[in-house]
Protein backbone atom coordinates (compact mmCIF):
# COMPACT_ATOMS: atom_id res chain seq x y z
CA UNK A 1 0.00 0.00 0.00
CA UNK A 2 0.70 3.53 -0.86
CA UNK A 3 0.77 4.25 3.24
CA UNK A 4 4.03 1.95 3.76
CA UNK A 5 5.93 4.18 1.61
CA UNK A 6 4.63 7.20 3.29
CA UNK A 7 6.26 5.59 6.42
CA UNK A 8 9.48 3.91 5.47
CA UNK A 9 11.36 7.10 6.10
CA UNK A 10 9.80 7.97 9.47
CA UNK A 11 9.84 4.39 10.20
CA UNK A 12 14.10 4.02 9.43
CA UNK A 13 14.79 7.29 11.69
CA UNK A 14 12.89 6.46 14.20
CA UNK A 15 14.19 2.66 14.11
CA UNK A 16 18.09 3.93 14.53
CA UNK A 17 16.79 5.17 18.03
CA UNK A 18 15.27 1.65 18.79
CA UNK A 19 18.24 -0.31 17.65
CA UNK A 20 20.64 2.05 20.04
CA UNK A 21 18.71 2.38 23.41
CA UNK A 22 21.71 2.23 25.30
CA UNK A 23 19.67 2.63 28.30
CA UNK A 24 17.75 -0.55 27.52
CA UNK A 25 20.63 -2.33 26.96
CA UNK A 26 22.28 -1.89 30.01
CA UNK A 27 18.98 -2.20 32.06
CA UNK A 28 18.12 -5.37 30.29
CA UNK A 29 18.46 -7.03 27.84
CA UNK A 30 16.79 -8.62 24.96
CA UNK A 31 13.36 -8.37 26.64
CA UNK A 32 12.56 -4.85 26.48
CA UNK A 33 14.33 -4.14 23.78
CA UNK A 34 12.11 -6.76 22.14
CA UNK A 35 9.26 -5.48 23.93
CA UNK A 36 9.69 -2.26 22.92
CA UNK A 37 9.95 -3.27 19.25
CA UNK A 38 6.90 -4.95 19.49
CA UNK A 39 4.92 -1.94 20.61
CA UNK A 40 6.64 0.52 18.33
CA UNK A 41 5.28 -1.58 15.46
CA UNK A 42 1.79 -2.30 17.24
CA UNK A 43 2.17 1.95 17.08
CA UNK A 44 2.40 1.22 13.57
CA UNK A 45 -0.48 -0.89 13.28
CA UNK A 46 -3.28 1.07 15.59
CA UNK A 47 -2.27 4.28 13.24
CA UNK A 48 -3.90 1.97 10.44
CA UNK A 49 -6.58 1.08 12.60
CA UNK A 50 -7.67 4.44 13.26
CA UNK A 51 -7.42 5.15 9.77
CA UNK A 52 -9.78 2.97 9.34
CA UNK A 53 -12.22 3.99 11.76
CA UNK A 54 -12.13 7.12 9.82
CA UNK A 55 -13.53 5.76 6.83
CA UNK A 56 -16.24 3.83 8.74
CA UNK A 57 -14.69 0.34 8.58
CA UNK A 58 -14.16 -1.76 11.72
CA UNK A 59 -10.58 -0.24 13.19
CA UNK A 60 -8.44 -2.97 12.50
CA UNK A 61 -4.66 -2.41 11.74
CA UNK A 62 -1.97 -4.45 10.55
CA UNK A 63 1.77 -4.02 9.33
CA UNK A 64 4.17 -6.61 7.91
CA UNK A 65 7.58 -6.60 8.93
CA UNK A 66 11.19 -8.03 7.79
CA UNK A 67 14.31 -7.97 8.51
CA UNK A 68 14.96 -4.65 7.17
CA UNK A 69 12.20 -3.42 8.49
CA UNK A 70 8.61 -2.15 7.28
CA UNK A 71 7.06 -3.77 4.26
CA UNK A 72 3.50 -3.21 3.98
CA UNK A 73 0.78 -1.48 6.27
CA UNK A 74 -2.91 -1.58 5.62
CA UNK A 75 -6.09 -0.53 7.53
CA UNK A 76 -9.62 -3.14 7.59
CA UNK A 77 -10.99 -2.51 3.93
CA UNK A 78 -13.78 -4.81 3.26
CA UNK A 79 -16.68 -2.13 3.41
CA UNK A 80 -15.14 0.14 0.31
CA UNK A 81 -13.46 -2.69 -1.58
CA UNK A 82 -16.79 -4.32 -1.36
CA UNK A 83 -14.02 -7.35 -0.49
CA UNK A 84 -15.31 -9.81 2.46
CA UNK A 85 -11.35 -10.33 2.41
CA UNK A 86 -10.13 -7.09 2.20
CA UNK A 87 -8.76 -7.52 6.16
CA UNK A 88 -6.03 -5.92 7.16
CA UNK A 89 -3.80 -8.75 7.18
CA UNK A 90 -4.78 -9.96 3.95
CA UNK A 91 -3.90 -6.64 2.09
CA UNK A 92 -0.39 -5.85 4.05
CA UNK A 93 -0.08 -8.96 2.75
CA UNK A 94 -0.71 -8.37 -0.72
CA UNK A 95 1.24 -5.85 -0.72
CA UNK A 96 4.33 -7.56 0.82
CA UNK A 97 4.16 -10.24 -1.62
CA UNK A 98 3.88 -7.72 -4.70
CA UNK A 99 6.77 -5.59 -3.43
CA UNK A 100 8.80 -8.53 -2.98
CA UNK A 101 7.51 -10.67 -5.97
CA UNK A 102 7.23 -13.53 -4.09
CA UNK A 103 4.33 -15.94 -3.13
CA UNK A 104 6.10 -16.64 0.12
CA UNK A 105 6.87 -14.17 2.60
CA UNK A 106 9.35 -16.16 5.44
CA UNK A 107 11.29 -14.39 8.50
CA UNK A 108 8.42 -11.48 8.61
CA UNK A 109 6.19 -10.77 11.38
CA UNK A 110 2.51 -9.34 11.09
CA UNK A 111 1.49 -6.89 13.62
CA UNK A 112 -1.86 -6.86 13.75
CA UNK A 113 -4.21 -4.92 16.60
CA UNK A 114 -7.16 -7.84 16.87
CA UNK A 115 -6.36 -11.37 17.06
CA UNK A 116 -6.96 -12.52 13.57
CA UNK A 117 -9.50 -14.50 11.85
CA UNK A 118 -9.71 -17.88 10.44
CA UNK A 119 -9.33 -16.65 6.80
CA UNK A 120 -6.22 -14.57 7.97
CA UNK A 121 -4.45 -17.16 10.09
CA UNK A 122 -4.91 -19.50 6.16
CA UNK A 123 -3.52 -16.47 4.50
CA UNK A 124 -0.41 -16.28 6.95
CA UNK A 125 0.08 -19.81 6.89
CA UNK A 126 0.13 -19.93 3.01
CA UNK A 127 2.80 -16.88 2.94
CA UNK A 128 4.65 -18.70 4.99
CA UNK A 129 4.95 -15.87 7.92
CA UNK A 130 6.84 -16.60 11.17
CA UNK A 131 5.55 -14.77 13.56
CA UNK A 132 2.34 -13.06 14.57
CA UNK A 133 2.08 -10.68 16.90
CA UNK A 134 -1.85 -9.65 17.65
CA UNK A 135 -3.27 -7.06 20.43
CA UNK A 136 -6.63 -7.40 21.65
CA UNK A 137 -7.67 -11.38 21.85
CA UNK A 138 -11.11 -11.69 19.89
CA UNK A 139 -13.09 -14.33 21.49
CA UNK A 140 -15.97 -14.37 18.89
CA UNK A 141 -13.50 -15.00 15.77
CA UNK A 142 -10.40 -15.16 16.56
CA UNK A 143 -8.43 -17.81 15.21
CA UNK A 144 -4.66 -17.61 16.55
CA UNK A 145 -5.75 -18.44 20.23
CA UNK A 146 -9.02 -18.04 21.22
CA UNK A 147 -11.44 -19.95 19.32
CA UNK A 148 -9.12 -22.23 17.46
CA UNK A 149 -4.88 -22.53 17.75
CA UNK A 150 -4.27 -22.78 13.71
CA UNK A 151 -1.02 -21.28 13.47
CA UNK A 152 0.62 -24.27 16.09
CA UNK A 153 -1.63 -26.61 15.12
CA UNK A 154 0.31 -30.13 14.93
CA UNK A 155 -1.55 -31.09 11.43
CA UNK A 156 -0.34 -27.90 9.77
CA UNK A 157 3.11 -28.60 8.26
CA UNK A 158 4.07 -24.52 8.77
CA UNK A 159 4.05 -22.99 12.53
CA UNK A 160 3.69 -19.17 13.36
CA UNK A 161 4.83 -18.13 16.48
CA UNK A 162 2.44 -16.38 18.26
CA UNK A 163 2.33 -13.26 20.64
CA UNK A 164 -0.86 -11.41 21.91
CA UNK A 165 -1.51 -8.74 24.46
CA UNK A 166 0.45 -5.75 22.73
CA UNK A 167 -0.79 -2.79 23.66
CA UNK A 168 -3.83 -4.89 23.71
CA UNK A 169 -5.93 -1.93 25.90
CA UNK A 170 -5.81 0.95 23.32
CA UNK A 171 -6.26 -2.27 20.46
CA UNK A 172 -9.15 -3.00 22.25
CA UNK A 173 -10.41 0.54 23.10
CA UNK A 174 -10.72 1.99 19.78
CA UNK A 175 -12.90 -1.21 18.76
CA UNK A 176 -15.64 -0.78 22.09
CA UNK A 177 -15.54 3.42 21.00
CA UNK A 178 -16.44 2.32 17.43
CA UNK A 179 -18.93 -0.37 18.21
CA UNK A 180 -20.18 2.34 20.89
CA UNK A 181 -20.60 4.75 18.38
CA UNK A 182 -22.16 2.97 15.71
CA UNK A 183 -24.76 1.63 18.65
CA UNK A 184 -25.64 4.90 19.39
CA UNK A 185 -26.15 5.90 15.76
CA UNK A 186 -28.27 2.73 15.27
CA UNK A 187 -26.09 1.35 12.62
CA UNK A 188 -25.88 -2.26 12.91
CA UNK A 189 -22.64 -4.18 12.95
CA UNK A 190 -21.79 -7.22 15.07
CA UNK A 191 -19.20 -6.31 17.42
CA UNK A 192 -16.20 -8.80 17.96
CA UNK A 193 -16.76 -8.08 21.77
ZN1 LIG B 1 -9.35 -11.75 9.11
Amino acid sequence: MGNARKMQKKVSDDLKIIDSPDKLQQTDGEFLQKLATDEYWMGLALQQAKEAADHGEVPVGAVLVGKDGLLAAAGNSPIHLADPSAHAEILAIRAAARLLHNYRLPETALYVTLEPCIMCMGALIQARISRLVYGAADPKTGAAISLYAIGSDWRQNHKIAVSGGILADQCGELLKKFFKEKRSQGLGINPPF
